[in-house]
């Protein structure tokens, strides 16, 4: 929680208020959307939820350090120290703003599904003002406690609804 001397915070928030009043994803308030997610006091009920609350973590995280721990604890990923993803992240979050989300399909990832996947399209622009448009197929699947995590990108080419996700637990992937 302790600020970062020399850090640009960029977007022109200020490092004592970083949370926004409507929510990035266009969900609504964020104190009521995402925010609860980031801010670690409740967890995800569906995998669009999750997706939602990356999402709006990547707009935040240049500023916000629970918007980047939400993103390291909601990707299990090994071979990486957390503090190497920690900093990625950051860099990633300063060196792209995220513009807009829109959520295009999402196959199962209820709160009885075991995986889900979401189909998404977010709109962003780099520090040299290039804009583009992120197209993504998300997996999801449950952790331990049963919470939801993000898993992988699939590709758009393979279709997520002829691809069904596994069912069984043994198959979620380390
Ligand atoms: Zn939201």
């Amino acid at each position: 929680m302790t600020p970062v001397p020399g850090v640009s915070l960029g977007f022109g928030r200020q490092s004592s208020s970083p949370e926004p009043a409507a929510c990035p994803c266009g969900g609504g308030a964020y104190g009521s959307c995402c925010g609860r997610l980031i801010a670690g006091e409740q967890l995800a009920v569906t995998a669009e939820q999750l997706m939602r609350s990356r999402y709006s973590a990547f707009t935040l995280g240049a500023s916000d350090t629970k918007a980047i721990e939400h993103l390291l604890r909601t990707h299990p990923e090994t071979g990486q120290t957390a503090a190497a993803r920690r900093k990625a992240l950051k860099e990633s979050c300063r060196n792209l703003q995220w513009l807009s989300l829109k959520v295009l399909d999402c196959q199962n990832g209820s709160p009885l599904d075991q995986y889900g996947t979401v189909t998404f399209e977010a709109r962003w622009r780099d520090r040299d003002r290039r804009e583009g448009v992120l197209r993504e197929c998300s997996r999801f699947g449950r952790g331990a406690s049963g919470e939801w995590l993000y898993l992988e990108a699939l590709s758009l080419g393979d279709g997520p609804a002829d691809r069904k996700p596994p069912q069984s637990p043994s198959t979620t992937p380390p």
